[in-house]
């Protein structure tokens, strides 16, 4: 068996991937009362206790009892703290030891937390940290549900978004990715509108549109990056799997289905898609779209020999952009002096077993 296969049986006696109707039949089947579940449920996700031994109303012969079906909680290995803007970077133990990491970001509007679908990742976007790796294996439901609650446990703030953008291609994890949305979602639970929730993704078109038939009500973000197949090939492998017109089909019926405008997320690389043409290029290709334009200047990788565009060029991007009549921000950086781009925190422990070192 692989990492995969392990980490999937594990999840059927997962009591935190379970929605609530699984859990109470699961509670059943173990001989309890059905009103057990709902307990338990509310321990798990409103409460985020840690342990069976945390939830106090549960008789101790049912928390003895429950302690054969080990719950997912995840340990926190190190957290960085930004001195700029209070953005903090965790580092988390999986059950079987992999790490991943999260991040927790305040915003005027309110708090945010990254969150990671995936320990690695085997997309191969030539400028990502994440993927450098590979593929370890897929998250379970309750492991991205439980990074935002070690968040919300440690630093005691009300999440009011969340965006699945840490490590990882969450389509390539969908079963997982649907239930946790679902998890944080429930009324039962977190509660969390599905408009504050939005998912990244590389472009898997077949996902997209089976993403789209849910009709759930989550920004869509599609990882862009180029403004025609040639470009975008050069960049990510993905893009030679499915051309760029197949993946705009995708976004406007994501849209049809939905009414939710797609965010389209544009990295820009000094000399590589940071031009006025490629701006007008883009614009051509996207406009009379339901969509919006994220800039996000690179984030450099130690691996990698991308760089940042000064900050003229990106302003510049963006008014060609806009001159066309798109919609489009530049992402604002946060926690730019801790370990930057995505995935190199954890690329940074794996190297030297130590966090903090990989600068
Ligand atoms: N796999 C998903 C989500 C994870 S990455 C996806 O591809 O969308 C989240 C976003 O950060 C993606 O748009 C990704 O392309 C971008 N990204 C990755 N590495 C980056 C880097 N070094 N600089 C800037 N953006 C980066």
């Amino acid at each position: 068996m692989n990492e995969n296969d392990i980490s999937m049986e594990r999840q059927a006696q997962d009591l935190k991937s379970m929605t609530l109707p699984e859990l109470s039949e699961f509670m059943k089947d173990l001989g309890e009362k059905p009103f057990r579940a709902k307990q338990i449920y509310e321990w798990m996700h409103v409460h985020r206790a840690s342990s069976y031994q945390d939830m106090t109303s549960l008789s101790r012969a049912l928390r003895e009892k429950l302690e054969a079906y080990p719950l997912t909680v995840l340990e926190q290995v190190t957290v960085q703290i930004s001195k700029i803007d209070g953005t903090r970077k965790y580092l988390f133990r999986l059950d079987d030891g992999n790490v991943i990491e999260s991040v927790f970001m305040r915003y005027e509007h309110g708090c945010s937390v990254c969150i990671s679908s995936q320990a690695g990742c085997r997309m191969g976007c030539r400028f990502c940290a994440s993927t450098i790796g590979g593929l370890v294996r897929n998250l379970r439901p309750s492991e991205m549900l439980d990074q935002i609650y070690r968040i919300c446990e440690d630093t005691g703030e009300k999440i009011s978004n969340v965006v699945v953008m840490g490590t990882g291609e969450p389509l390539d994890n969908y079963d997982s990715l649907l239930r946790f949305i679902r998890l944080l979602t429930d009324e039962n639970g977190m509660n969390l509108s599905q408009r504050n929730v939005t998912v990244s993704t590389c472009g898997i078109v077949p996902k997209i549109r089976e993403l789209a038939k849910e009709k759930l009500q989550i920004t869509l973000a599609i990882s862009l990056h180029a403004p025609n197949d040639e470009k975008r090939r050069d960049l990510m492998p993905i893009a030679r799997r499915y051309d760029m017109e197949e993946l705009l089909a995708a976004c406007r019926y994501y849209f049809e289905q939905t009414g939710r405008r797609i965010t389209f997320e544009y990295s820009l690389t000094a000399g590589k898609n940071d031009s006025a043409a490629d701006a007008y290029e883009l614009a051509g290709r996207i406009k009379g779209m339901n969509c919006h334009v994220n800039l996000i200047p690179v984030n450099p990788v130690r691996e990698r020999e991308f760089k940042r565009p000064d900050q003229r060029a990106v302003v510049n991007f963006k008014n060609n952009l806009e001159k066309s009549g798109i919609n489009v921000t530049i992402r604002r950086s946060m926690g730019s002096d801790i370990d930057g781009a995505c995935g190199q925190l954890r690329r940074g422990f794996l190297e030297t077993g130590h966090p903090g070192e990989s600068e």
